[in-house]
């Protein structure tokens, strides 16, 4: 084959990686490399994740040189704010565009408790659950662990102005968390890490859908996080029919990846369960659900549903819900119903990507 270079490979640029992508250890490695001193990594991971700077040229106490040669190997900010929305009470949510052009969502919540950031894992999503509007548009590709760590570091410094702390993380923004499992993993070591943001595993939730391999996985790590998974049904046919994913790992076998990781790791954990008018919303679905849960160590959080333009779900009525809540508080279980926040704001899952880039979610 003759080889010929054309100006388009001429052209290629070598993408660099996200320095938020880097463990701490990764950092001393690559700074040995370079015939630096490995504790200049800890300077790093200050200017970083506690001064949180915008550019590699801040980093003063590094020789110039350094400075310029982690700029060659490596990208500071990546991510662009395309739409910042602040609701009544409190939550902001952005839209904040990748390198490629590409474009996720990550949302501040304000409790009374601290603040909670919620973040991406995925452009897009190839789940598709059929009330959820992260998935209209398929998956594009996953995020680098560094673009979901920059996503926390953005909003923290949002928040510097105002001198409040970023105290919670919850792995529920758009994508599958357990298909970007090794960077999912990247990404909270490095939040978790006390040199970085030092959020510590009781404060930092992930929510699955239900990738059963990755559960066991996810057990034998044995990190203290909190675990949720979307359930929405009590039985496998309404799962089946609201979530897809239902078909290729069952009901029965999700519920035993459950109980081996409870067991496991001595922890219970939350179901979500969201309320879809006239669908898994009736009394007769939470005295099965009560049923099919019982005897896991957990707690189930009722979402009411957020309407999707593109989907045609309806909301369950106020009472509905409180009789909802009430059988299966009946029934002996945990049970709260989520607090909705950002409800005037675009703030259900996917929501503000598929309103403002109609392009990337057809
Ligand atoms: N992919 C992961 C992480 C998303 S978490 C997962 O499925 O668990 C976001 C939660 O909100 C999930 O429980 C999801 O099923 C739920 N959700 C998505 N769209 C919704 C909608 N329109 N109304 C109510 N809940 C929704």
């Amino acid at each position: 084959m003759e080889t010929s270079v054309t100006t388009e490979k001429t052209e290629t640029v070598i993408e660099k990686i996200s320095i938020y992508s880097l463990q701490l250890q990764e950092l001393k490695d690559w700074l040995k490399e370079h015939g630096e001193k490995a504790f200049r990594a800890e300077q790093i991971f200050d200017w970083l994740y506690k001064k949180r700077i915008a550019d590699f040229s801040e980093m003063s106490n590094l020789s110039k040189n350094l400075r310029e040669i982690l700029e060659e190997d490596f990208t500071l900010t990546t991510l662009k704010t395309l739409v910042k929305q602040e609701s009544a009470d409190g939550t902001i949510k952005f839209l904040f565009e990748l390198h490629d052009g590409f474009s996720i969502e990550t949302v501040l919540m304000r409790h009374d408790y601290g603040n909670s950031v919620c973040v991406t894992t995925q452009v897009g999503c190839r789940i598709g659950c059929t009330f959820c509007a992260s998935t209209l548009g398929g998956l594009k590709r996953n995020l680098a662990a560094g673009e979901i760590v920059a996503q926390v570091v953005k909003v923290q410094q949002a928040l510097d102005e105002t001198e409040e702390r970023v105290s919670s993380i919850v792995i529920m923004g758009i994508g599958e968390p357990f298909e970007n499992y090794d960077n999912m993993l990247s990404f909270l070591k490095i939040i978790n890490h006390e040199k970085g943001l030092n959020i510590g595993a009781r404060h930092i939730t992930v929510s699955t859908s239900g990738i059963i391999p990755r559960i066991y996985q996810f057990a034998d790590e044995n990190m203290q996080i909190n675990f949720a998974i979307s359930l929405h049904a009590p039985n496998t046919e309404i799962r089946s029919r609201l979530m897809p994913i239902n078909r290729a790992y069952k009901l029965p076998d999700l519920l035993e990846a459950v109980r081996y990781y409870i067991n496991k790791t001595g922890r219970r954990v939350s179901f979500e369960y969201g309320l879809f008018g006239g669908v898994n919303d009736q009394v007769e679905h939470a005295q099965e659900l009560a049923r099919l849960i019982k005897g896991i160590k957990c707690h189930v959080n009722l979402i009411p549903v957020n309407y999707v333009p593109e989907r045609d779900y309806v909301r369950t009525p106020r009472e509905q819900i409180f009789k909802f809540e009430k059988t299966l508080k009946d029934a002996g279980v945990n049970v709260t119903i989520r607090r909705e926040q950002g409800s005037d704001i675009d703030a259900a899952c996917g929501q503000l990507r598929a309103k403002e880039r109609k392009e990337e979610t057809r």
